[in-house]
């Protein structure tokens, strides 16, 4: 009993207990997992709060997570601590990454694992035990609830008195990884309670070692046949935007990115054998400006209009940087013209148009944009310096005049969408009005900022390295490799000097 002393099996599920205790061993030590864990203030007023340089405005495509229907937004949290003023330094050691796999809303989080066990412990418990998979995990009062041998006739119950996360683990020395939703997961899971948003909410978090996370962020971000060089690029970026996440997301919120689209897409585990060679062969390379780690930002296709990262991301002194500035001209004619995205039409009546905007800025609190009464004119108000469409001027029937910004206009736009054909797949917009309609011409698939992938592919297939593509979508920013040590006594400066460009 010793070793389950948080546990509280319930009283019909003695016989199961006794059958356990026979046959599982629980005395391995558990991984150190980076806390962070934070907790439960309500957030529900999401403008007032400062964002992170690094999180990509809104698309308005609501983060879905992998393997469940449920969906959020919430992706914007109160930082108990001010935010780094610096971009991180490359680090020297592997650090773990926390990403959010699934943000888990009114049902359990179902787990399982190829051996038929998990093991499981409260953050703040002494000792974990082993269940028998599938696992149901339920928030409760004080704790949580575990179904083990969920959906079989084995069924029984446990509860766990713990006010922090719930740490999952595969059984040590075993084959295959955590399961979610049909998927296979690497690295331990988190399971975080949520009840600033609901009692039974809950996010699912595994924490990854970055070089093991990272070929599955590149199996979903690219095409199985687009070229190694592009992989290669894609995963320096990749990694630095995810050293850079972390640094900011660290001590302020229970994960550092989510696995989808306002982060980068990750499939979990991979076999994909073009993405594992990409990110060994890149093992350790970051973006570097300054002695410290780009946040490489990047996007589908920039359709010849590309955005600086402080006009289509955030800005702030992370983004103030010459890599992330658009300076490059000529790029229109000699990036990602072969797209599928480059060049695409979108119509919406007036109404509909009105009702999306009306709505997104009562939601938003944006008392400046909103509401509009029907729409007299609309216009491209200001251009960044490649003609990318950066503001609308918009005049309603009132005479009320408005200056949205694109990318908010998109999400507007796209939080209103019921499909992805209803939807604006970039914020590069020529705006005109036609017989009660609002047709756009649009361009390009994303932000538009950093690396463009169909632009690199391009590049890659006329034989550019993965350095020559990294050095056009972020000028003057340089790869370093850093050897990995463990240990802690490198200086910062140290840090700055050691790598070779
Ligand atoms: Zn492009």
């Amino acid at each position: 009993m010793a070793v389950n002393s948080g546990w509280q099996p319930p009283t019909n599920a003695g016989k199961f207990f006794a059958t356990l205790a026979a046959l599982v061993i629980v005395s391995w030590g558990y991984m150190t997992i980076p806390s962070g864990c934070e907790s439960t203030s309500p957030t529900r007023s999401r403008t007032a709060l400062p964002g992170s340089p690094l999180e990509k405005k809104s698309d308005g495509s609501s983060v879905v997570a992998a393997g469940t229907a449920s969906a959020t937004t919430d992706n914007v949290e109160k930082p108990k601590t001010p935010p780094p003023q610096e971009r991180p330094f490359p680090p020297t050691d592997q650090p773990n990454i926390r990403v959010r796999v699934a943000a888990v809303r009114g049902e359990p989080v179902q787990l399982t694992h190829p051996t038929g066990w998990l093991w499981l412990k409260g953050e703040n418990a002494q000792a974990g035990r082993t269940f028998r998979a599938p696992i149901a995990v339920y928030p409760v009062d004080d704790g949580w609830r575990i179904v083990e041998a969920n959906g079989t006739t084995q069924a029984s119950n446990f509860r766990l008195k713990e006010s922090g996360a719930l740490q999952v683990e595969a059984p040590k020395n075993s084959r295959g990884e955590i399961q979610f939703g049909g998927s296979a997961y690497l690295g331990t899971a988190n399971i975080v309670r949520r009840t600033d948003i609901d009692a039974n909410a809950s996010d699912l978090v595994f924490i990854v070692p970055l070089e093991e996370y990272l070929p599955g962020v590149l199996a979903k971000e690219l095409f199985k046949g687009w070229q190694v060089n592009t992989y290669q690029a894609q995963a320096i970026a990749a990694r630095s935007y995810a050293a850079c996440e972390m640094e900011w997301w660290r001590k302020r919120r229970h994960y550092d990115v989510v696995a989808g689209q306002a982060s980068q897409a990750w499939v979990g585990a991979t076999s994909d054998a073009k993405s594992l060679d990409a990110v060994a062969s890149t093992r350790g390379q970051y973006l570097v400006f300054d002695g410290r780690v780009v946040p490489a930002y990047y996007s589908s296709s920039c359709g010849g209009l590309p955005a600086s990262a402080v006009d289509s991301i955030r800005d702030g002194t992370w983004t103030q940087i010459a890599p992330l500035n658009v300076t490059e001209k000529g790029r229109r004619t000699q990036c990602c013209e072969k797209s599928p995205a480059a060049k695409w039409q979108a119509t919406f009546s007036i109404a509909e148009t009105v009702d999306r905007m009306n709505d997104w800025s009562k939601q938003a609190g944006r008392k400046d944009l909103g509401p509009m009464n029907g729409i007299k004119s609309f216009v491209v108000g200001d251009r960044n310096s490649l003609g990318r469409s950066m503001t609308f001027f918009i005049t309603d029937r009132n005479g009320k005049k408005f200056t949205w910004d694109t990318g908010d206009f998109r999400a507007a736009m796209n939080a209103g969408a019921e499909s992805s054909r209803d939807s604006l797949k970039s914020s590069a917009l020529e705006p005109r009005m036609d017989n009660g309609r609002l047709i756009l011409d649009g361009r390009g698939y994303g932000h538009g900022a950093g690396m463009c992938q169909y632009g690199a592919e391009f590049m890659a297939k006329s034989g550019k390295s993965a350095r020559s593509i990294l050095e056009r979508y972020y000028p003057g920013a340089t790869i370093v490799t850093m050897p990995e040590t463990s240990s802690s006594s490198v200086t910062s400066a140290a840090l700055v000097s050691s790598p070779k460009p």
